[in-house]
């Protein structure tokens, strides 16, 4: 579409996404209709927002199609079996997410895109590429489901020599014509099954991040599924696989060998099989799902074209975002570790991969997730476990089953004080050398506004501790 006016354009979902694309559709020439499920204090301020610009708002009513739409841009997070796709499919309309917009109204001409996805790591991945892009010198910024709209960038004035991009699988389901310059899908594991609708839907709606690359498809040697995706991708001609590993790298692939990062993708020096790129201790931290996410960041930049040096220089000056095995304390020789990001049994698994002996805090809401296999496969490093949360009943029994002989505390409370309560049921717990981990495998909302603000009480409750010592 390049001629918007007279265009009706319906736009479901007031919010972070819906609001700027009102906006944007609206400053081009179109008619914009929002509609909302919604009809709350929040929902009737932003629609007088928009309806004092000449935007029509219908709230309390994401379910009908408005009469005479030609096109409809949608919150990612909107459920594709909702009655208003039903009759937009119907009337044969196109359904554009806010990447689909974005890359539709600039995307290709603003700049290059870097794409990655996956289960987990994907916000540590994009911060990692972009860190190294602007080692290299090059203009760039980590955006898209990272919390900055793709949307703002490709329009507004900054420019861009490439964009390290974040795409949550809700985005990739909405974005049918994205043609990213290459991208990574990192580990695919079973989320948001009840939105996807099944494993296969959902691995199918990551694996569109391959489609249309131009340079290369980075995918996981230990993950096979998505390897599977790069062989289903319908991709340019000449654009290349290229695998990372924890191990030593084959032919065209980024893997490990004696502690330093090795590229045998992309080599310059025609003399040489390999590339060193970095060393493991360049990482921050260095835990083995963290050097994957380095690999990951690594091979699409150097897909770009980004030099060794930079590669190095980048990593070291990344820093991880909190909760994501943040280090808190040391107290009596135990080390205190907040992991609270880790929502899933996915991250949870790669955190408890990473320390020998741990006491581990657990717990939260499962949203429909089975424990046996994170327990069964960490058993053997647990020295205790502390639940909290709404279902901790499902960890406590996947402990009875695969690690009877771990002294678990099961605390029954969700008030404010709950958290140092854990802590200190952790501390008795946790001998000298061991760490105390939360790694929750669960949402927080049962207990917490987010994940964040879970992690900071966790802080808290080590520092009160650590101040009561004296
Ligand atoms: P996302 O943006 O995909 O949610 P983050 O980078 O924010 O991912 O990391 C979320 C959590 O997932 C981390 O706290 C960590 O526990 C876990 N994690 C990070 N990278 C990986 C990985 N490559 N594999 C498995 N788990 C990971």
């Amino acid at each position: 579409v390049t001629d918007w006016q007279g265009k009706h354009v319906t736009v479901a979902g007031l919010g972070v996404s819906g609001i700027p694309a009102a906006k944007v559709l609206h400053g081009l020439g179109a008619a914009v209709t929002v509609v909302n499920d919604g009809d709350d204090e929040r929902a009737r301020a932003q629609a007088a927002e928009l309806e004092a610009l000449g935007i029509t708002v219908r709230l309390g009513d994401g379910a009908t199609l408005p009469e005479g739409t030609d096109l409809v841009v949608t919150a990612p997070g909107w459920k594709p079996d909702k009655p208003l796709f039903t009759a937009a499919r119907e009337a044969g309309l196109e359904i554009w997410g806010d990447v689909e917009l974005a890359w539709r109204l600039r995307g290709p001409d603003a700049a290059p895109w870097l794409a990655v996805t996956g289960t987990n790591g994907k916000t540590t991945t994009v911060q990692m590429l972009a860190s190294i892009l602007k080692a290299a010198g090059l203009r760039t910024a980590a955006v898209g489901n990272i919390g900055v709209s793709l949307l703002d960038v490709v329009l507004g004035d900054e420019q861009y020599d490439v964009l390290a991009v974040e795409l949550s699988s809700y985005q990739l389901h909405w974005a049918p014509s994205l043609r990213a310059h290459s991208a990574a899908v990192l580990n695919l594991a079973p989320d948001h099954l009840d939105w996807h609708g099944s494993m296969e839907a959902y691995a199918k709606d990551k694996g569109r991040v391959y489609e249309g690359n131009r340079i290369a498809c980075v995918y996981n040697v230990a993950d096979k599924a998505t390897e599977d995706l790069v062989r289903e991708a319908d991709v340019e001609e000449g654009c290349r696989a290229i695998g990372f590993t924890l191990g030593t790298p084959g032919p065209s692939q980024l893997g490990v060998v004696d502690g330093i990062l090795v590229d045998r993708a992309f080599v310059e020096n025609r003399q040489k099989n390999a590339q060193e790129l970095a060393e493991v201790s360049d990482i921050d931290p260095p835990a083995p799902h963290n050097v994957a996410n380095a690999l990951a960041a690594a091979a699409l930049a150097r897909a770009f074209g980004v030099p060794a040096k930079a590669v190095r220089d980048g990593l070291r000056a990344f820093t991880p975002d909190a909760h994501r095995i943040a280090h808190v304390a040391d107290l009596d020789a135990v080390t205190y570790i907040d992991d609270s990001k880790a929502t899933n049994t996915h991250a949870a698994q790669a955190s408890l991969a990473a320390y020998e002996s741990i006491v581990w805090i657990a717990g939260g809401l499962a949203k429909g997730a089975t424990f046996d296999e994170l327990v069964a496969g960490a058993a053997k490093r647990l020295r205790g476990v502390v639940l909290i949360g709404a279902d901790r009943a499902l960890i406590r029994e996947a402990l009875a089953r695969h690690a009877p002989e771990v002294p678990v505390v099961d605390l029954d409370r969700t008030d404010t004080g709950a958290m140092l309560a854990a802590v200190r049921e952790a501390r008795a717990l946790a001998q000298a050398g061991d760490t105390v981990l939360l790694a929750p495998a669960c949402a927080s909302m049962d207990m917490f506004v987010n994940y964040n603000r879970r992690g900071d009480a966790f802080a808290e409750a080590v520092r009160e501790l650590a101040s009561a010592d004296g």
